[in-house]
């Protein structure tokens, strides 16, 4: 996946800009609905990344929640060929809201520890900051484009006219492949 790529030139009209969390006080249900129709910044996807969010102010914290889909193209650990991997986000998550550096009450501590996010009561929500996060974990930590990739092939390996210097690495790779399994 490339990173840094695209941004700008492909995000238009997005409905995800920074919400100012004092104004989901003046809605009646105090909740907003997103659709999510977007690529993100720094997020490179062969789609654009499809789904709803919803904010909803809960007094001390924000509850978000997303469902949305997205076609992220990858290079595969073994064989470096790149392939499309499909996400599907079904994700929630609580904001709790309190200044930065604020007192925390003693009978909240573990609360608070386990609401690790924050954001300062009067700030923004940034929902395709979130999103993104939520996007970048949702991608497996290895990348394999078929869960039996054979790796680089080794006729394609062999017609290389080889450096002797190089016979010893070979030989190496060709004991690992071995050992491992993987032909
Ligand atoms: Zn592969």
């Amino acid at each position: 996946m490339r990173w840094g790529a695209g941004y700008g030139k492909k995000r238009s009209n997005s409905a995800l800009k920074p919400i100012l969390i004092p104004q989901l006080l003046q809605i009646p249900e105090r909740n907003i609905c997103l659709p999510v129709e977007d690529y993100l910044p720094e997020l490179d996807t062969l789609t654009p990344i499809q789904g709803t969010l919803w904010v909803e102010h809960k007094g001390t914290y924000l509850a978000v929640r997303a469902e949305a889909k997205a076609i992220v193209t990858l290079a595969c650990d073994r064989c470096l060929g790149q392939y499309n991997h499909r996400l599907a986000l079904n994700l929630e998550e609580v904001i709790w809201l309190r200044e930065a550096g604020a007192v925390i009450d003693p009978e909240l501590e573990f609360e608070a520890a386990a609401l690790l996010e924050t954001l300062p009561p009067d700030g923004n929500f940034d929902p395709a900051q979130w999103l993104y996060e939520q996007v970048c974990l949702a991608i497996p930590p290895q990348s394999l484009c078929d869960a039996a990739c054979e790796g680089i092939e080794l006729e394609a390996a062999a017609t290389t006219p080889l450096d002797s210097r190089w016979s010893v690495l070979a030989q190496l790779k060709t004991q690992i492949r071995d050992d491992c399994g993987l032909i």
